[in-house]
């Protein structure tokens, strides 16, 4: 078979993402960001091997960024592109995988965007430009929630009124789909174990955060919710809090929803915490410096990420192992090590010598003796969202397609 190409793209309302990803190379062949969109500062940087270049978006279009893509692609790629896969974070409940974008698609994704507000109309504007400058192959959406669909309803609902889940869709989601479904394959693979399968917790630990329960291959609960905000503590979002905080700050301090949501979402976790900063390696510095800020910020990251773990653990028969990805779960031993220690009821333990292993190995064990398995396992949501598109045109093309919806 030849090896098939796609371009994978993220678009935000003022930045794409993209990267061509060949099906047998590891790293994509050309990848890069064009930023400031929207403005007359337009910029896309660009690298390709060792080959890095900047070119200009005069108008600052995404439609102009996306054209300028083209002789890059032509330039990199050896053949012409299979299809086109773009992330959009919110798919509602639309989708429990990725679709092959029509005008019932966008209509739903337009349908899911007052759950996203931020992401799903700038998702529109990417998906609407590429489709028109490549317009003779296939474009895929791959949504961070679909992977989360498979939750039950025991997992999925809020104890809230039920016109609120049958109206407007207030109801648990989760997010960061692509990454709990790379790893937990990733992991089936490093174990030994048949592809897909195995009881696994998984934890995406980046400037975004959540944890997952999977059983071969299905989420059965998450630790995000209906929005990116519930659950761990991240970087600058605080993760869960008691929801009588929003009444209190408003009769208290008179702060309206928006101070409110800037606080939880861009003042709070570890910078909030710490005083300090976001950046876990900032922190972990200071924090053996002695600063009381940032010991406290990595003591509630990392107890809250266990007791977060272990909650999830009741949606599993067994644990096969536990997995840490993202840029903290990769990179930081001591977030490692100090969460582990808190679930040594679960028998996990980790030996020091595997997880000192400096960073940027490849997928590797780090459990002590008879410890379940615990796993440090480099994410690549791009490589899961090329390979979700091939399998979707592959299966296009063996058989007529089902629409989801
Ligand atoms: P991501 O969103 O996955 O790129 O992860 C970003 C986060 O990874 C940053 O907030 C950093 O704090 C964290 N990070 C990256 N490298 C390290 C490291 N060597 N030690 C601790 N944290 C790290």
């Amino acid at each position: 078979m030849t090896d098939r190409l796609v371009l994978v793209i993220n678009c935000g309302s003022s930045s794409i993402k993209f990267a061509l990803r060949s099906e047998s190379a590891r790293k994509p062949l050309l990848s890069g960001l064009a930023e400031r969109l929207g403005t007359a500062e337009g910029v896309m940087n660009w690298r390709a091997g060792d080959t890095r270049e900047q070119v200009m978006i005069g108008d600052g279009k995404h439609s102009t960024a996306l054209a300028s893509l083209l002789p890059l692609i032509e330039r990199f790629a050896d053949q012409p592109l299979t299809a086109v896969g773009h992330r959009v974070v919110h798919g509602g409940e639309h989708f429990t995988g990725a679709q092959i974008i029509d005008d019932q698609v966008i209509a739903a994704i337009e349908d899911s965007s007052p759950l996203a507000p931020l992401h799903n109309p700038a998702h529109l504007v990417g998906i609407r430009a590429a489709m028109a400058v490549l317009d003779d192959i296939p474009h895929i959406a791959i949504f961070d929630t679909a992977f989360h669909q498979s939750m039950p309803p025991h997992a999925y609902r809020y104890a809230l009124p039920e016109a609120l889940y049958r109206d407007h869709g207030v109801r648990r989601y989760g997010f960061h789909g692509t990454s709990h479904r790379f790893v937990a394959s990733q992991a089936s693979l490093l174990m030994g174990l048949e592809p897909g399968h195995g009881a696994w917790l998984t934890a995406h630990l980046g400037n975004g955060c959540s944890t997952c329960a999977i059983l071969d291959g299905r989420s059965l609960d998450t630790s995000m919710g209906m929005t990116p905000l519930e659950g761990l503590v991240m970087g600058t979002r605080s993760g869960d809090v008691d929801p009588n905080l929003h009444s209190h700050l408003a009769r208290t301090l008179g702060w309206n929803l928006d101070r409110i949501d800037h606080m939880l979402n861009r003042e709070s976790g570890l910078l909030g915490l710490s005083g300090l900063s976001n950046d876990m390696r900032t922190l972990v510095a200071a924090r053996a410096d002695g600063h009381p800020g940032a010991t406290l910020a990595v003591e509630v990251f990392c107890y809250r990420l266990a007791r977060s773990l272990a909650g999830l653990a009741v949606a599993l028969p067994r644990i096969d192992g536990l997995v840490f990805t993202g840029g903290i779960g990769e990179n930081s031993p001591l977030t490692r090590e100090l969460t582990v220690r808190h679930l040594a009821l679960f028998g996990l333990a980790i030996d020091p010598a595997a997880n000192a292993t400096p960073p940027g190995n490849p997928a590797r064990q780090i459990q002590a003796g008879n410890s379940p398995a615990i796993l440090v396992i480099p994410t690549d949501e791009e490589r899961q969202i090329a390979e979700e598109c091939l399998v979707l045109i592959e299966l296009a093309n063996t058989q007529p397609m089902e629409k989801e919806d």
